[in-house]
């Protein structure tokens, strides 16, 4: 009952798609297909994983325009965001529009999530935490067993998610990253939505957002 991942760029936003799966089973999921579906089905025949869903962290158009494409070709479920994250997602062909993507389509989650939830990949358990801010329905994935964590657009290296969008909300980020992420452990390590991976401790460190030295008043 191992859990093996692969991070996959995508998109001009250079997004890191995880390919997520179980050892045991070969069962996996994509956690935010934000697009290059083609791209991400040729990693997940590489490692002959059978994907089983998709998981989404939030409704940004570089973690979810290929959602619907993916669900529909290989006729799998969606979990998550949060239904907060509606308008996004409803929004993401107009997105794609704006940002000069290819055209995008939204998508109805088969499960919205919501914090304290779990999701299975094969027989791998991860919880969901509802860690508004960037969006108001952005989750994040914890698989507690490998202490790894799916952060989407949260948490960065050296950075937090940008709350200057409709909706977003730099207090609630701050408190989402400080009393629902870091109390996991500073030995967790994270996937973030961009950049490099980094851990919670080393992020409580020397982040100039979210340290213990930067939120001391
Ligand atoms: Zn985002
Ligand atoms: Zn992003």
């Amino acid at each position: 009952m191992t859990l093996q991942c692969e991070i996959i760029p995508v998109t001009p936003f250079q997004q890191n798609c995880s390919l997520v799966w179980d050892t045991a089973t070969m069962r996996g999921a994509l956690v935010d297909a934000g697009g290059e579906v083609d791209h991400l089905l040729e990693r997940v025949r590489h490692h002959g994983v059978q994907l089983e869903k998709l998981l989404v962290t939030h409704g940004h158009l570089d973690h979810a325009s290929g959602v619907q494409d993916l669900a529909e070709r290989l006729q799998l479920p969606i979990e998550g965001p949060h239904e907060d994250d509606l308008f996004w997602i409803e929004g993401l062909p107009q997105a794609a529009k704006q940002y000069g993507f290819p055209p995008a389509r939204s998508f109805t989650p088969d499960r919205w999530l919501r914090h304290g939830d779990t999701v299975t990949v094969g027989s791998l358990t991860f919880d969901v935490l509802h860690c508004p801010g960037h969006t108001p329905g952005h989750v994040v994935f914890h698989h507690a067993p490998s202490r790894v964590a799916f952060v989407g657009d949260v948490l960065f290296q050296g950075s937090i998610g940008r709350t200057d969008f409709p909706r977003g909300n730099h207090a609630h980020l701050i408190d989402a990253i400080r009393n629902r992420l870091f109390p996991l452990g500073d030995d967790n390590r994270f996937v973030p939505g961009h950049g490099p991976m980094s851990t919670f401790g080393q992020e409580r460190k020397s982040n100039p957002y979210v340290s213990d030295a930067a939120v001391k008043d």
